[in-house]
């Protein structure tokens, strides 16, 4: 159901380009099949396709004003990139926080989390999370003001949940999507769920026969829960991109990570010949996520098909480990192809940007650098949020020149 190469998500984009004009008026509705929204959010999480090329296409078949929401959600994927990227601390912060309060969960979280809350919709969610490994948006923000106001569970479980299960699971799209569910995004802006609200827009049939506790979601009973304490979460610059790749020291190779599988399509790495290309996925760092096994092998098979599809491109060697850790997995294929240099892209603030520091050390021991790139879209966009959604996709849209039409 959900493209796992860059041909089948290229295929996905371009058989919802037509719809997309119909985008604003349906897509907040949750039926069956989700026919109204492009469920290309595992594909773009895993960048087999960017969102520049999905923009790009976008605005070559519709003008602006007609496909505007759409680009607005898009631009919201970058939104939370960007508010990230300038406050890591805040995902670490929450990662610590799921380890402290994972062991003592407690029975809701139990209940929940296996689909039996009692609130039959909602448990309706969890089943098609677990089998499927995605949710509508609509749903998403259901279920985490239920989680959060209702239920009055720790927002950091709930997010760890979506993250373990959701083949878009995103270090910033979802942190920040519950964090801003939870009002601690927007000052004095929380998000609730309100009965009226899921009869409005969920398919009737679908609706009727999960109506088990929807009373608890009456529209009176809707408060928003305290917000939890927490520290500041200070902003920091961007990290910048490195050289020129045109001065590559060689030879050199390619590590194809699951933050960016559309590598070939870098300008900057056009008519260059790395030696060899490789991917890891990494059991250890699955395992500390607890990633669920659909996830895993979303992950997998995305990566073996983008290491095997970007080695055929630049004509080099392809290597796809399966288990060993990242950093000592890399030093490994660097000595094993003799390489000066490894060339990535830039992690995302998130697990593979903790891993960094590890993966150079190992690199240097073997005396290899590591140089990491940036697309012109990440260095241009990453650097503009600065406070709400609007102010950025204001700047965004300049930057962008989407007003300036195809070309
Ligand atoms: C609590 C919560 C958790 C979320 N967790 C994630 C996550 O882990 N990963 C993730 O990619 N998205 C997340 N989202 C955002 C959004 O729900 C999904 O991106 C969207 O549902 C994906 O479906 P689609 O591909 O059909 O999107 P479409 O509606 O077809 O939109 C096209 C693309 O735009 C981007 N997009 C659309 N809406 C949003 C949005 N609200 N925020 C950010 N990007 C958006 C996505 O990349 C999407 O693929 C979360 C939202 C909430 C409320």
């Amino acid at each position: 159901m959900y493209p796992q190469t860059r041909e089948a998500a290229l295929e996905r984009w371009s058989a919802f380009l037509p719809a997309a004009v119909e985008y604003a008026t349906h897509r907040q509705l949750v039926v069956p099949g989700h026919p109204h929204v492009s469920r290309l959010s595992p594909a773009l999480r895993l960048r087999l396709v960017t969102e520049e090329e999905i923009l790009a296409s976008l605005l070559a078949a519709h003008p602006l004003a007609s496909v505007e929401q759409l680009v607005r959600e898009i631009l919201w994927r970058t939104y939370w990139k960007s508010c990230l990227e300038q406050r890591p601390s805040i995902w670490r912060w929450y990662r610590a926080r799921v380890a402290a309060l994972r062991p003592a969960a407690g029975p809701r979280v139990a209940s929940i989390t296996a689909a039996e809350s009692g609130v039959a919709i909602m448990d309706y969610f969890t089943r098609e999370l677990i089998d499927t490994g995605w949710l509508h948006n609509h749903a998403r923000l259901w279920f985490a003001a239920w989680w959060i106001h209702v239920e009055r569970l720790p927002w950091e479980l709930g997010a760890d949940f979506f993250l373990r299960h959701l083949l878009d699971g995103d270090p910033a799209s979802n942190t920040l999507s519950w964090r801003w569910v939870a009002g601690l995004h927007t000052p004095g802006k929380s998000y609730l769920v309100r009965r009226s609200n899921l009869e409005k827009y969920i398919d009737p049939a679908l609706l009727a026969e999960h109506a088990a506790g929807l009373d608890a979601l009456d529209d009176d009973r809707a408060q928003a829960a305290p917000l939890p304490d927490e520290p500041l979460f200070p902003w920091e610059p961007v990290p910048p991109a490195a050289v020129d790749p045109g001065h590559l020291p060689d030879p050199w190779g390619l590590w194809i990570h699951g933050d960016d599988l559309a590598v070939e399509t870098h300008p900057r790495l056009t008519g260059l010949k790395p030696r060899a290309a490789a991917a890891i996925l990494s059991r250890p760092l699955c395992e500390s996520f607890a990633l669920s096994e659909r996830r895993w092998r979303h992950l997998r098979s995305g990566l073996l098909e983008g290491v095997t599809r970007i080695a055929a491109h630049f004509r080099c060697a392809a290597d796809f480990e399966l288990g060993p850790p990242l950093a000592a997995g890399l030093a490994a294929w660097a000595r094993a192809h003799r390489l000066q240099t490894v060339v990535t892209m830039r992690p995302f603030a998130g697990p593979l940007a903790d891993e960094l520091p590890a993966v150079e050390a190992a690199l240097r021991a073997e005396g290899v650098s590591l140089i990491c790139l940036q697309r012109p879209y990440d260095a241009t966009l990453l650097p503009l949020a600065r406070g709400g959604f609007f102010p950025f996709y204001e700047k965004a849209r300049e930057a962008l020149r989407l007003d300036a039409g195809p070309g």
